[in-house]
């Protein structure tokens, strides 16, 4: 079963709790094969867990900190995700990586506090332009997967989104070669950390996946489901990449 997740990043005031509706409308009228999940704004979390009770689809948060409480002001824990009514928890996206200086060995203790709370985490890895210019992009993603997971992770537990930083909201995409390269790439890595158990672990793709490109990208091998940002927002754009899946 493919795991569509929607990562709304920061965008959405209460009125866009309606997208999550007709989305729960829509796929309550004509079912899924696929698991489906939003990641809506904090703020939104309680809200939205509520709109959509009573349907398939999950919540979850875009980042949280690694310790359950304390004196951190503006961070809020798994803990505090969870009774908000998350199921699940993006860890270590690019932006945050990038705009707020996250480390592998951060992400991993925050996976860590994910896994604790009963939380999914989707860590996130993925090179940017230059290192894949430079021919680094396997090594850079298997370095960041190593270095990203805590251990004694159990396989049922996570998923990791594989995200070339180039191709978030860029409309640019790898080719399908390159986005199979890379995944075999992360599933190795997993069974070098995990053994064979590992090939139960999801790996999402992630990047200017539209209506468009979704099917092509979701029959990739080893794709096992999309982390969209952009076309995640409105229903009418999220729904055909569900049913991509
Ligand atoms: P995008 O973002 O689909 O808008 O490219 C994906 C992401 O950053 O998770």
């Amino acid at each position: 079963m493919k795991l569509i997740v929607g990562n709304w990043k920061m965008h959405g005031l209460t009125a866009a709790l309606s997208e999550a509706e007709a989305l729960k409308t829509a796929l309550s009228a004509t079912p899924t094969e696929a698991r489906v999940a939003l990641c809506p704004p904090a703020t939104l979390v309680h809200q939205m867990s509520a709109v959509l009770s009573g349907s398939a689809i999950e919540t979850g948060g875009q980042d949280c900190h690694d310790k359950p409480s304390g004196a951190f002001t503006g961070s809020i824990s798994a803990e505090m995700l969870a009774d908000a009514g998350a199921g699940l928890v993006i860890l270590g996206h690019s932006e945050r990586r990038a705009a707020f200086g996250e480390t592998d060995a951060q992400v991993a203790d925050k996976v860590q506090a994910a896994v604790a709370a009963g939380l999914e985490p989707i860590v996130c890895v993925g090179e940017t332009l230059e290192q894949r210019q430079a021919g680094q992009a396997v090594a850079v993603v298997s370095a960041q997967v190593a270095g990203s997971l805590p251990h004694g992770l159990a396989e049922r537990t996570f998923a990791v989104a594989y995200e070339p930083v180039w191709a978030i909201g860029s409309g640019l995409t790898p080719s399908l070669e390159q986005i199979a390269e890379v995944h075999a790439a992360i599933r190795s890595a997993l069974i070098d950390r995990l053994g064979e158990a590992a090939r139960r672990v999801p790996i999402l793709y992630g990047g200017s996946v539209k209506p468009d490109n979704a099917a092509d990208i979701l029959a990739t091998a080893e794709v096992g489901g999309a982390l969209v940002g952009g076309a995640s927002l409105r229903a009418e754009d999220f729904l055909p990449i569900i049913r991509a899946a």
